[in-house]
């Protein structure tokens, strides 16, 4: 069947650069440029930029003037409060997953001192976010935007682009260079080439209009672009979609980078503390002792209960973001009825895979096989002998992680996932990976969309769990803001299956609120299951 093109009509004027990318020949659409990627048409305050100075990988997403004034009032409100108190204050937060790092992290930036509480070492965790595959954009798998989606991938967009700068410029300056060489290190970002093929006559009718209502994210393909896209990719697809400034982030690269970003944000007052002796924090903030709570400062420890925490006086506010430790952790659990889903990924070398692909397999190609995806290559080093640089979606996902060792994540591999288990009453939630049972459940799936993997072993599998609150009219969204009886006490809980989406905005949301106490800011979709909860709060805490 030939190839269809899903017609783009009615282009937003907002989006200033989209027929103009729309126009670009699909080698520049691929091609991925670092530091370019996130160069917006609008600046984060929304201010436009010149037509001339999009560049070919430019993010077309604009935030709305009035949305970035009411941020910049919010910003202002924040830091006045704090400044107005005799001294910084302290925000004890529970949890280092995507949510509690974006919490601290924006804990830091209005001005508070940050302990953050998790059993595992500093930027690592181990939840959920420490097996994502890191994708991030704003739509659902029907094409319709996800709730809140455009001010949650702005959010997440820009505190990425800053965790990864940072990256990169750490790893320049610990490799003696003053400014990161072009093919250096890459940060935490892996690939900003989305792709989902379409399968189905209802798949095609769904993304025909979303690109006609969402031309700012979805880029229609016909079904031999999205092969030339994807080399590896099925040719049984109909036609494809781009999703535009869609991008992944090797997870716990950005993790490591979130909490490395939060403490230089302290660093200043650090710099003060420590000239007048106090040292307890150690090189990554670490500390064993729950009682330094000044600058930045990791505790590995698990916390029991929330509300002994808040109640006892020594943080102005906790935060807590446990995801699926919810269930174990008095004051937060039972707030609300969320489901808990296990997701299992499989993981396979991507340069193996080339191999491994090339007609007579991965003996043949070590012989001078050569690469099946030479041809694909748009990501400089260690990016010609990889079968896959582009994350494709189609239900389940194939996503390239990070490639350099300096990432210090799952370096170089294919994440194939995820499946989707309900969670039996009892189950542990670190039970460990059933690799058999991953297999078995992804691979006939992947095999219809991405059969290049088809035959391969992977060399190792992840499991994790989604917690997510029961699906309401505006589709299964998180739940932030006070706990029930509690005056002190926050909760961000039920990212579900797009952590990313979210984690940013309501990050910072909860983060302003924890220090303005007032929830006044923060959605009232999200705070309603607690508010809920709490009418006869007594507010002794
Ligand atoms: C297989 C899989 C793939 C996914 N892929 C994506 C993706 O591509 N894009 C996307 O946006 N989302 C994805 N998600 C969803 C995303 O991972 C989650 O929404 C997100 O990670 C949730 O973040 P969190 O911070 O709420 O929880 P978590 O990441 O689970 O973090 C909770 C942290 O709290 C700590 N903790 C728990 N209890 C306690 C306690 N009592 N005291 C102290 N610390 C405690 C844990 O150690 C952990 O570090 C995926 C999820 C899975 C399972």
């Amino acid at each position: 069947m030939k190839g269809r093109r899903v017609p783009i009509r009615g282009i937003v004027p907002l989006v200033l650069c989209a027929s103009a990318a729309a126009r670009m020949p699909l080698a520049g659409k691929m091609a991925f440029a670092n530091q370019a990627m996130f160069s917006s048409c609008c600046s984060r305050k929304g201010r436009a930029t010149s037509r001339a100075s999009c560049s070919s990988s430019s993010v077309l997403y604009c935030s709305s003037s009035s949305a970035a004034a009411a941020d910049e009032n919010l910003d202002a409100a924040v830091k006045a409060a704090v400044g107005a108190l005799p001294s910084r204050p302290r925000v004890a937060v529970v949890g280092g997953g995507f949510a509690g790092l974006a919490a601290a992290y924006h804990l830091a930036a209005f001005g508070s001192d940050v302990t953050v509480f998790d059993p595992h070492e500093a930027g690592t965790g181990s939840g959920a976010s420490t097996v994502a595959a890191g994708l991030l954009h704003p739509l659902t798998p029907r094409g319709k935007l996800i709730w809140k989606g455009e001010e949650g991938f702005e959010a997440a967009k820009h505190l990425i682009q800053t965790v990864n700068d940072k990256l990169v410029h750490d790893a320049a300056v610990a490799a003696g260079d003053d400014a990161a060489p072009a093919n250096g290190p890459r940060g935490c970002l892996t690939t900003d080439s989305v792709y989902r093929p379409l399968m189905d006559e209802k798949q095609v009718d769904l993304f025909t209009k979303a690109a006609e209502d969402l031309p700012q994210w979805v880029e229609s393909l016909t079904r031999e672009e999205i092969m030339e896209a994807v080399p590896g990719s099925t040719p049984e697809c109909l036609g494809g979609v781009r999703i535009r400034g869609a991008l992944a982030v090797d997870a716990p690269t950005y993790l490591k980078g979130l909490w490395s970003a939060c403490r230089a944000l302290v660093n200043a007052a650090d710099v003060d503390r420590n000239a007048n002796g106090d040292t307890s924090g150690g090189d990554n903030g670490a500390s064993s002792s729950p009682s330094r709570k000044e600058g930045a400062t990791w505790v590995r420890q698990s916390v029991e209960d929330v509300h002994a925490l808040a109640a006892s006086g020594e943080f102005n506010a906790v935060v807590a973001c446990v995801g699926a430790g919810v269930r174990a952790l008095a004051g937060v659990k039972d707030i609300v009825s969320l489901r808990l889903v296990r997701g299992q990924t499989l993981l396979y070398d991507n340069v193996g895979a080339a191999r491994a692909a090339e007609p007579g397999g991965e003996g043949a190609a070590e012989k001078g096989g050569g690469s099946s995806s030479s041809s694909s290559s748009s990501s400089g080093s260690g990016g010609s002998d990889r079968l896959l640089q582009s994350a494709v979606l189609c239900g389940q996902y194939v996503v390239p992680t990070t490639v350099d060792e300096t990432g210090g994540g799952n370096g170089g591999k294919i994440l194939l996932g995820s499946t989707q288990e309900p969670f039996m009453p009892g189950q542990k939630v670190d039970r460990p990976p059933d690799m058999a049972k991953a297999l078995r459940q992804l691979r006939p799936k992947v095999a219809r969309f991405f059969p290049a993997l088809e035959g391969v072993t992977p060399i190792g599998c992840t499991a994790g769990v989604r917690v997510m609150q029961e699906r309401s009219s505006y589709g299964r969204i998180p739940v932030a803001g006070r706990l029930p009886f509690s005056k002190r006490g926050w909760v961000i809980a039920a990212l579900g299956a797009r952590g990313l989406i979210h984690h940013a905005y309501l990050g910072k949301l909860v983060a302003a609120c924890a220090l303005l106490d007032s929830d006044d800011h923060l959605p009232p979709q999200v705070v309603a299951p607690l508010e809920d909860l709490g009418k006869d709060a007594t507010g002794d805490l």
